[in-house]
């Protein structure tokens, strides 16, 4: 089994509920919710962070954000604005290191952010 929690998700080894899922991505509603929708965009390849993704350089990250795309029109969000975040490294709050795209909506989203 990995120790990547992310790849134990995309492998189905550990539960999550998933709302959207492509050939290369997966996204699926964070356990600790900050907004109403809160739900995590990633790559099912493993790549430790956004810089990772960015060096990947095959249209991965491309894939990653059309996915949040579609997952913030498939939540309602998209009309009313919504917020695609990227913690990179563990000054900035990231706390798995297998890159994800919070996508946030539903409600105010103040800036800056904490
Ligand atoms: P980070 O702090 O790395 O930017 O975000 C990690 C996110 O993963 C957090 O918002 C946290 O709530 C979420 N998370 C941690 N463990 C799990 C889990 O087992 N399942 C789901 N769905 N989300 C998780």
């Amino acid at each position: 089994m990995s120790e990547c929690l992310f790849c134990q998700i995309v492998a189905k080894e550990i539960p999550a509920e998933i709302v959207y899922e492509t050939g290369r991505t997966l996204a699926f509603r964070d356990i600790n919710p900050q907004a109403p929708t809160h739900v995590l965009v990633i790559p099912k390849g493993h790549h430790a962070d956004a810089a990772a993704l960015a060096r990947a350089d095959d249209g991965l990250a491309d894939e990653v954000l059309k996915a949040a795309h579609e997952v913030a029109v498939m939540d309602g969000v998209a009309e009313g604005g919504y917020r695609i975040v990227f913690n990179t490294g563990a000054g900035a709050g990231q706390t798995v290191f297998h890159v994800h795209a919070h996508i946030l909506g539903g409600r105010d989203l103040t800036w800056p952010p904490g």
